[in-house]
This record gives C-alpha cells, structure tokens and sequence, in this order.
C-alpha cells in the first residue's frame, strides 16, 4: 500500500490557538502531547477502567472495559493518522479523551440519564460532561481549575462526533460552530467504531453468542478473509481461525480508513488546515468499500449480540437504578457528598446529581444504590 501523506492538512502544533490560562512552554514537550499527559494523568481518565464498555466484568476477566477500549481506539487512531502525515500527538490526545465523559453502564447508563434529565427539559450529553470534566471538573493544578487543555483538543472533545450550528448551544460559541473540526478530530470516531465494531465480535464470541459461520453468512468481507485463513491454517483451531480472522478484518478497517480519508482529501483539493475547516462536509470517512462491511458489522451486532436476552436483561437493571437513584438524589440533595450538596445549593439540583451519577464508576454506583435504594 502506498503511503499518502497529506502533510499540507496536518494541524500544526504552533498553530494552536492556546490555553485558557496562558502557560510557559515545557522545555521537550509540545503543547498536544502535554495535553495528552494530562488527560492521562486525570481522575476521570483512570475510572475508565471500571466503566462498561459493553459487557460487564462479571461474566468474564477477559472483556474489554472502557479504558482498554481507549487504548485501541487510540493505537488504531494514530495509526491512521501517522501514515497520512496528520499531527499524531493532537490525534492521540483526542483519541485518549474521546469516552472521558461517559457515565457508568455504557450507552444505557447515557440513555438513563439523559431520560432523566428530559424532565427537568434538560438533557446529558456524554461529550459536553468530558468538557465540563476538563474545563472544571479535574482539580490538579494549583494555577488554574481543570485541566487547562489547548483550544484543539477542547474543540475536539466537543466536535468530534458531531458539528455544531452557531447559537445552537450558548456555551459551545467559542468552539467555531458550523466549522469543521481538523482531520485529526474527524478520525476519532471512525477509528472507535473499527475498533468497537471488531471488539464487540471479539467478546462476544467469547462469551458465546454467535459462530463463526452465522458471522460469515451475514458479513460478506469476513466470510471471505476466513476463507483464506482456513486455506492457509486448515489445522489451525476454529478459535484461533477466528482470531486470525478479526485480526486481518481490523486491519482491513483500518486501511480502508486510510484510503477513504485519502480519497476524500484529494477528490475535495483542500490544501490546508483552513480549507479543511470551511469544506462544507466532513472528510474523515472509510472507502466505500470498507464503510459497506462497516455497516454489515453493526447490524449483525445489533441483531446478534447488543440485544441479546443477555444483555438487555443486564441493561434494564442498571438503567432502572440510575433512574432511581437520579429521583433519590433530585428529592433529597442534603444526601449528597458535601461538595455536592453545597454545588446544589447554588445550581440546579438535577444538573448536580447527573454530574455526580455521570462521573461513577459501575462498582461505585452499585454500592451508592445499595446504601441509598435497597
Ligand atoms: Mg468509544
């Protein structure tokens, strides 16, 4: 494979618009990797490791949870973004801040919450809490609160995953709405979903929710890499063909990224980071191609894995709790932790409660509840 590099559209370090609380430079750092270490070094960045990414510890020691799901996202991301010449460093950072905001129990932890909040005509958004988190929630530093990230990685934190329109959100204004986002932040959600996608197939079939052949049948691209993979192992144990399987179909993915962003770029002539940003649509996407067996992979995980008996019963459960633990809180604020407390005596009481659920780990909210609704 060729590499095309796309230097030209690389966001460039000393182009960075800054801090909020301007600081002095760090004598061998530049400012995307300070931040990336400081994203490592946050609280909430370490209790990614006790939060669902899709199946819960308990049934197994070998499933992913949402920090090693963090460190493959990343790992693929600044791949892609090394071989088209993009800035690995902001990439990386992005990629490590991408599931910071997410509150316990995965995306029905997000749904609970945001249901709940929809009472109050109110809502959560698991982006905008990673902004609150970095911009106030951290406290590390004696000069300023959070963790004084640079525009870029805000920007992105905020963008990834989605534009914003001007006056959409009052308190986005800042982050160039109805622009879009550099490259590198145009990769992060494409890079997770080659990673969830395969590492969703990967547990699950651990834990036994489909074969190999119904796979096969329902994504074209991976009967085929299977089909050479028996021709060249035919020995090989059907787990270990399958392994073998996901791993090339990863790569596939990933190169199918490359290609497509290639692709896009060049087909689009922009030329630099400004062009990027005023281009009417994004051009962060796979090849054709790969976005096709992309697309064959989600609906089979959706039919085959995200709501299996399973895992809709283990999803009730935890939405149900975060609810009710949402109303304990919301009718009796003096029960929480004092810093919380003091923050609802100032704030809305519901905003308050989903700041304090949404940065839970899962084991910690078990033993909330448990102290608080059994
Ligand atoms: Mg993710």
């Amino acid at each position: 494979m060729p590499q095309p590099r796309l230097n030209a559209i690389r966001f460039p370090v000393e182009l960075s618009r800054g801090r909020r609380y301007e600081e002095a430079p760090h004598p061998y750092r530049n400012e995307f990797q300070r931040d990336r270490d400081r994203i490592i070094h946050a609280r909430a960045f370490r209790r990614l490791e006790d939060k669902t990414q899709v199946f819960t510890s308990g049934l197994s020691d070998h499933f992913r949870n949402r920090l090693t799901h963090t460190i493959e996202v990343a790992q693929i991301a600044r791949t892609v973004s090394a071989v088209l010449g993009l800035n690995e460093d902001l990439t990386e950072a992005l990629a490590l801040a991408h599931d910071i905001g997410h509150p316990p129990f995965g995306h029905s932890g997000e749904e609970a919450l945001n249901l709940s909040m929809s009472r109050f005509g109110d809502r959560f958004d698991h982006n905008l809490h990673a902004l609150r988190i970095v911009e106030s929630f951290e406290h590390r530093y004696a000069a300023f609160p959070g963790l004084n990230l640079t525009f870029e990685v805000r920007e992105g934190i905020v963008k990834h995953s989605r534009e914003i329109q001007p006056g959409e959100t009052p308190e986005l204004d800042e982050y160039l709405p109805g622009l879009r986002p550099p490259l590198e932040a145009q990769l992060i959600d494409l890079a997770d979903e080659a990673a969830y996608n395969t590492a969703d197939l990967d547990d699950a079939y651990s834990a036994g929710l489909f074969t190999a052949d119904e796979l096969s049948a329902s994504v074209r691209q991976y009967a085929e890499i299977r089909h050479w993979v028996a021709a060249e192992f035919p020995a090989a144990q059907s787990r270990t063909q399958f392994l073998e399987s996901l791993r090339r179909l990863i790569d596939y993915l990933v190169s199918g990224l490359i290609d497509g962003v290639h692709t896009a770029v060049c087909r689009a002539g922009v030329g630099t980071v400004d062009e990027v940003r005023c281009y009417p649509t994004r051009l962060g996407m796979f090849s054709d191609a790969a976005r096709e067996t992309n697309a064959a992979l989600k609906r089979f995980l959706r039919e085959r894995v995200y709501f299996s008996e399973a895992l809709v019963a283990e999803r009730a459960r935890s939405s149900s709790a975060v609810q009710e633990l949402f109303e304990y809180f919301v009718n009796r604020p003096d029960q929480l932790p004092e810093l919380y407390a003091d923050e609802a005596r100032r704030e809305p009481v519901h905003r308050v409660v989903c700041d304090y659920i949404a940065g839970m780990t899962d084991s910690f909210f078990w033993r909330v509840y448990e102290s608080f609704c059994m």
